[in-house]
């Protein structure tokens, strides 16, 4: 539904402020108290709420946005006590929701703007927006502000549309008076409305804006700047079990039941998300919902023919983002997925980006999408990472440097200069893979000799002149918004993400960072190695090295501690088997898993079953419930692997285990 010129709230509808006090969010929803901005500051309210609190990972196994509304914010968790009950949001009657910083950090999941949405929210008001929950937002046609507009509402004001659309590009601007992304789209096939044209002049573009340039329709030759509005074709993308029954709903609703998508053969279903979920307890009571998924993303699949990487005897090929890099994404590519972490895919020299649900089925429906071109940062490596010190450790310190005060914030992070060649295709993947942590729009790293080698390898049909010409390199004096930033990779030590405490306003997030020698002593229950983050042939080295390492030494994992390894696609697990990895990791009490998301996403082997646990992770999120209910803190494949040997919070030294030779005198 288009939003009227002037906005007003509606009487009788109400206000729902998240503080940071829990006890008012109660009494709000228990409908006993009525807050305006004049008795808050923004500083009382919730920073950094992510799309898991909003709706969980089972919630989401409802695909029907009018059922994931009665769960809304089911991880919103304090004292071990949901602060939503069920039908809170749908029953309160609210049409606002006030937070403070950085809404909707997190997964890329639509279902958390649904949730709200479809319990009757029409506005959201924060002081800022992690960027793909923006595009939600938009796409569902949920107006955004901040806090003086709301007090100007809250005090009976009529404020103009125009207000909450103005600092957006032409292109959001239309979404926004549409009344979403759907609503345009048959707008502009009707004809009813015209394209805003941009005509930048000719400027030395970065690696995102040439993408970006060469992919926009009537492009050529164009040139780019940042806040242009384009049209874009893409190269390719894919959706999980997780959200296809969603892209498919909204494509039967909005087309009828015999819609046809463009280039099928550029797009793919994978089979990844839910795959061990099964093994989860807490997960057995969903079962029957996450099976429907499955099944409607096996008719999504026939219907449009797109590629399948479904299960096969209930064994997945593979994470989404792995397996997409080694066998759909090539340089110069633009790439959208339903999945956050799809910016993995730039380690390839691609621009990849998440969307959600509806801005998927709209691309696949049509072939293109509308992009904004956002705004660069460039970060040069030099020198090279020290012993036991990886990318996921130069990650976390990025995320604590540059993400925390937000430099970082929608931006592309372009990885360039000399370290690029001192760091392998997989390690380049974890840069990438984390660039969501950082809220940025995406990562690219530039493209060289071995790029163009691990891509040839993996498909060797490509003829890889053709890779050398699609690839991308930023021109002499492109301009980067968010400044030239260089790393000493030899000044990087290993480094946690510390789980924060949330249930007394700090958040637990991947911007945590400390350096693992400042951690205090922290005993651990679980180690856990995997996702796609470092579900990857060389975080197994990793793991391999300090397993083989304390094998030899004659240990095991330490007493009370269960260490769990996770491959991250099919031929990660072939490369484990063809050098006796898995035999290293047997010898030392090591669990091994099948392909998959699992524990990551709290649907696996190695999620925390009580509170009081502890688990040190090599995945790329620690935001509290989304791996259990135990504190998980974030470190990389060496940390974990030397971790699970101690059993306290350890960084990896090489010879660490050796055994003390007796003294000869
Ligand atoms: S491994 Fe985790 S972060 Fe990666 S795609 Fe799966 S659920 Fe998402």
């Amino acid at each position: 539904m288009k939003p009227p010129p002037t906005v007003h709230l509606t009487p009788g509808k109400r206000v729902l402020f998240l503080t940071k006090d829990p006890d008012l969010i109660r009494r709000q929803l228990a409908g006993e108290l009525d807050l305006t901005m004049d008795d808050l500051t923004v500083d009382d309210l919730l920073d950094d709420i992510n799309t898991d609190v909003m709706t969980p990972a089972w919630v989401c196994f409802n695909h029907r946005p009018e059922d994931l509304a009665r769960e809304a914010y089911a991880g919103l968790i304090v004292d071990g006590e949901r602060l939503f009950e069920r039908d809170a949001l749908y029953n309160g009657g609210f049409e606002v929701i006030v937070s403070g910083h950085r809404k909707g950090v997190g997964s890329s999941r639509e279902t958390a703007v649904q949730a709200e949405k479809w319990s009757g929210v029409r506005i959201a008001v924060a002081a800022s927006f992690a960027p793909i929950h923006a595009a939600n937002n938009i796409n569902q046609g949920v107006l955004m502000t901040d806090h003086e507009i709301l007090r100007r509402l809250q005090a009976g004001e009529g404020v103009p549309l125009e207000e909450f659309y103005r600092d957006y590009d032409p292109i959001t601007q239309l979404i926004v008076r549409q009344g979403g992304l759907f609503p345009l789209a048959k707008a502009l096939a009707r004809k009813e409305i015209e394209w805003p044209a941009d005509e930048t002049a000719e400027r030395p573009m970065t690696m995102a804006e040439k993408i970006l340039a060469r992919h926009a329709l009537g492009g050529g030759d164009r040139f780019v700047k940042p806040g242009d509005s384009l049209v874009v074709e893409v190269d390719g993308g894919y959706s999980h079990e997780f959200t296809t029954a969603q892209v498919q709903y909204f494509l039967e609703q909005e087309y009828g039941a015999d819609y046809q998508i463009e280039n099928a053969a550029r797009f793919a279903v994978f089979e990844d998300h839910l795959i061990y979920a099964d093994e989860v307890p807490m997960m057995l009571p969903f079962m029957d919902k996450i099976e429907r998924l499955r099944e409607l993303q096996v008719s999504f699949q026939r219907h449009t023919e797109v590629r399948d990487f479904s299960a096969r005897d209930g064994i997945s090929p593979g994470i989404c983002h792995e397996v997409a890099r080694e066998v759909l994404i090539s340089p110069g590519d633009f790439i959208q997925a339903t999945d956050s972490h799809t910016c993995m895919g730039g380690c390839n020299n691609a621009l990849a980006w998440g969307v959600g649900a509806t801005e998927y089925a709209n691309l696949i429906h049509s072939g293109f999408t509308m992009a904004e071109v956002p705004e660069s940062i460039r970060f040069e490596l030099v020198g090279h990472l020290p012993e036991g010190v990886t990318a996921k450790d130069l990650m976390l310190y990025i995320l604590l440097e540059f993400a925390r005060p937000q430099v970082t914030l929608k931006r592309v992070m372009e990885f360039t200069g000399p370290g690029i060649a001192t760091l392998s295709m997989d390690e380049r993947a974890t840069l990438t893979n984390m660039a969501t942590e950082c809220s940025a729009r995406g990562a690219i790293v530039e493209a060289d000799d071995e790029t163009f080698r691990w891509v040839k390898k993996r498909r060797p049909e490509i003829d890889e002149s053709e890779l050398r010409a699609r690839a991308v390199r930023a021109d002499p004096g492109a301009h980067y918004d968010g400044g030239v930033h260089t790393i000493d990779l030899s000044s990087i030590r290993p480094m946690v993400a510390h789980p924060g405490d949330p249930d007394h306003g700090i958040p637990s997030d991947p911007t945590n960072g400390a350096l693992v020698e400042e951690v205090e002593d922290v005993a651990i229950d679980i180690a856990y190695g995997g996702s796609c983050t470092a579900g990857k042939i060389d975080d197994r080295i990793f793991y391999h090295q300090v397993v083989k390492e304390a094998a030899d030494a004659g240990l095991s994992v330490a007493d009370g501690v269960v260490f769990l390894i996770q491959v991250g696609s099919e031929s990660v697990e072939r490369f484990c088997r063809e050098n006796g990895f898995m035999e290293t990791f047997a010898k030392a009490g090591v669990t091994v898993i099948q392909p998959g998301c699992g524990a990551c996403i709290g649907c696996g082997p190695g999620v925390s079953e009580r509170d009081d646990q502890v688990t040190v992770s090599a995945i790329n999120r620690n935001y509290k419930g989304r791996s259990g209910p135990g504190r998980l803190y974030l470190a990389s494949p060496l940390t974990v692997a030397a971790s699970a040997f101690t059993g306290r919070i350890t960084a990896y030294r090489e010879g660490m285990f050796q055994r003390e030779q007796p003294r000869t005198t």
